[in-house]
């Protein structure tokens, strides 16, 4: 599936918004690569699974929560790729009632029907996953296995993400993305123009975020984060989110996740309101998937009673 001929198309963004402050935007709809296999989630697999296949491992072996947009994207890639899949997952009350489990949570659903045998692990444990021991205990349980971290942030995955932008996007003065980890924006960072500046749009708070993008990345002169636009932290949400994402969709036929691209295109059309961008300015905005996750979140919309993601 990894093929080098892939074609991603960049969507030019028509509102009333743009117009009046002569303000180009267009996002780069990474997120019609694949439904599972979307956006960050495949760049980020790619050379991680010709890697797994080189040293010839049988099982791929990652973590992530309940509704982990890289579990439903490593189970999926997996699949299609001939590995067997492991996923680790953090909580270990779903073990209790997996039929349950499997039948409201359509992400867990999705890896179980590609084949992810799953371990659900407490959190505490889950906090340690990354020691030697745990793994070490890990290894003795699946026997040898191909590792990809929680998130899939690694060398690799960042290789990956430099592959996001084309000789195309040369034009624009602004790439914009969601971050989580860090592994996407570092790929971008490290894609980039010298006349290009990186924009990253947090979906979580903290301050820790900066070292895993310098991490990963060679400069850390042609980037910044706005940190205003988590709505209280990973996968919190509101109504004003929900509404946005909406009204985006009815505008532009451009699908949005409430965890990650809805976060960031609601803090570009902020920015540009305020007059942040100048006259002129020429944006991209990568959409890196995770749109699998819009169920899920309904389903708590829905028990909410608050209006649903069309
Ligand atoms: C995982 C994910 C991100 C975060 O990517 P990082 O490389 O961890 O920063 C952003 N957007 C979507 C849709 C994702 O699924």
């Amino acid at each position: 599936m990894f093929d080098s001929s892939l074609r991603i198309p960049n969507q030019q963004i028509i509102l009333p918004i743009l117009e009046d402050k002569g303000v180009e935007l267009f996002i780069k709809r990474e997120d019609l690569i694949h439904p599972y296999v979307s956006g960050n989630k495949y760049r980020k697999l790619k050379h991680n699974l010709i890697e797994a296949k080189r040293q010839k491992a049988k099982a791929i072996l990652t973590f992530g929560g309940a509704y982990s947009n890289h579990i439903a994207a490593t189970a999926a890639a997996g699949k299609i790729n001939g590995f067997e899949t492991i996923g680790v997952i953090r909580g270990d009350e779903l073990a209790k009632d997996i039929d349950n489990v499997l039948e409201y949570n359509k992400t867990l659903k999705l890896a179980y029907e590609s084949g992810m045998k799953f371990k659900f692990i407490s959190r505490e444990d889950y906090r340690n996953k990354n020691q030697e021991s745990f793994l070490n205990k890990l290894q003795d349980e699946f026997n040898e296995f191909y590792l990809v971290p929680e998130g899939g942030s690694n060398k690799l995955a960042v290789k990956g993400c430099e592959e996001i932008l084309t000789n195309e996007d040369e034009k624009f003065n602004y790439i914009c993305s969601a971050v989580g980890t860090g592994g996407t924006i570092a790929g971008l960072i490290n894609s980039v123009n010298d006349n290009q500046k990186v924009i990253g749009f947090p979906a979580l708070k903290g301050s820790f975020l900066e070292s895993e993008i310098d991490k990963f990345s060679n400069r850390n002169d042609n980037w910044s984060l706005e940190k205003e636009y988590h709505f209280g932290g990973y996968g919190k949400f509101d109504e004003r989110l929900i509404s946005f994402i909406n009204y985006f969709k009815e505008n532009t036929t451009v699908p949005l996740d409430p965890i990650y691209t809805g976060k960031m295109v609601y803090g570009i059309i902020d920015m540009i309101s305020n007059n942040k961008f100048q006259r002129g300015s020429k944006i991209l905005a990568i959409h890196t998937g995770g749109l699998q996750g819009v169920e899920g979140v309904n389903q708590k919309l829905k028990r909410k009673g608050m209006d649903l993601i069309q």
